[in-house]
């Protein structure tokens, strides 16, 4: 059982994501706990102000340190045993090995940043690792929170119907995965490929990682230089750079 304790000050956001599909049937099964935290009901002034104006002055306002703390002494009393996140775009960039080293973790808690940010005292003395959900920025830190619990919760086992995809999606194996039909065979003169329909299981694994290996060239061709691959994929790598050669 991994726990997730959100720390926000819009509660509201995560209703949807969190109470359909896999995600509220990995809660069902007590596979995931999901928890979201109200930050405004850690203030303690009449109020109940969760950001104020920046020191130094300039637009925008910046959130409090003192009611994240407070959340954070409730929902995490023992640091030992979770792992604090503040999401920010200036964080390290989250990728499947990060969800895989998170899943590793028995509660993480995720506190999520509005408008200008936060008090720059909650990174530097309240949270273990700063994670961005990619190179933009977003008006909160809810949705990467999201994501994050996503893409966390679906490698804890049994939460995916089938085990096989969290091993076989692209990014698991260092590579983007094959593509993927279903019935009909034909549609609008659209054919699945003949191998996908021959009933030949290993020719069907030869087209499956030959089309990962395809794909993952032209797509992503910075993931193959960090991929540890056998000598069977750089063989078929080189037959299909030399195809590509002879196109172009
Ligand atoms: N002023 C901040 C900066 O320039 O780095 C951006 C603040 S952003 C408008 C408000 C909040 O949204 C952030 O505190 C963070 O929690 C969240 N956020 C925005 N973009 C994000 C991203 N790419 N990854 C993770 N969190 C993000």
């Amino acid at each position: 059982m991994i726990r997730f304790d959100i720390l926000s000050v819009f509660p509201e956001m995560f209703a949807s994501t969190f109470e359909s599909s896999l995600l509220k049937k990995a809660q069902e099964k007590n596979l995931i706990e999901i928890q979201i935290h109200d930050i405004r009901r850690y203030t303690e002034d009449k109020h109940r102000m969760t950001d104020d104006a920046p020191y130094g002055g300039g637009g925008g306002m910046v959130m409090k340190v003192e009611p994240i703390d407070r959340a954070l002494q409730a929902v995490a009393p023992d640091r030992n045993q979770a792992l604090v996140i503040l999401l920010t775009p200036q964080g390290e960039p989250f990728r499947q090995k990060s969800a895989a080293e998170l899943v590793t973790h028995k509660q993480i808690v995720l506190i999520c940043g509005h408008y200008e940010g936060l008090d720059e005292r909650v990174r530097v003395h309240l949270v273990d690792l700063e994670i961005s959900i990619g190179d933009f920025v977003l008006t909160g830190g809810e949705l990467p929170a999201m994501i994050i619990v996503d893409a966390v919760a679906r490698l804890v086992p049994g939460v995916l119907g089938n085990a096989d995809s969290a091993v076989t999606d692209s990014f698991a194996t260092g590579l983007l995965e094959y593509p993927h039909y279903t019935r009909p065979a034909e549609y609008r003169n659209w054919k699945v490929p003949d191998v996908l329909i021959s009933g030949h299981h290993r020719e069907i694994e030869q087209w499956r990682r030959r089309e990962s290996l395809r794909r993952t060239l032209t797509r992503r061709p910075d993931l193959l230089e960090q991929a540890a691959l056998p000598a069977g994929d750089l063989a078929i790598l080189t037959e299909l750079k030399g195809l590509r050669e002879g196109v172009e």
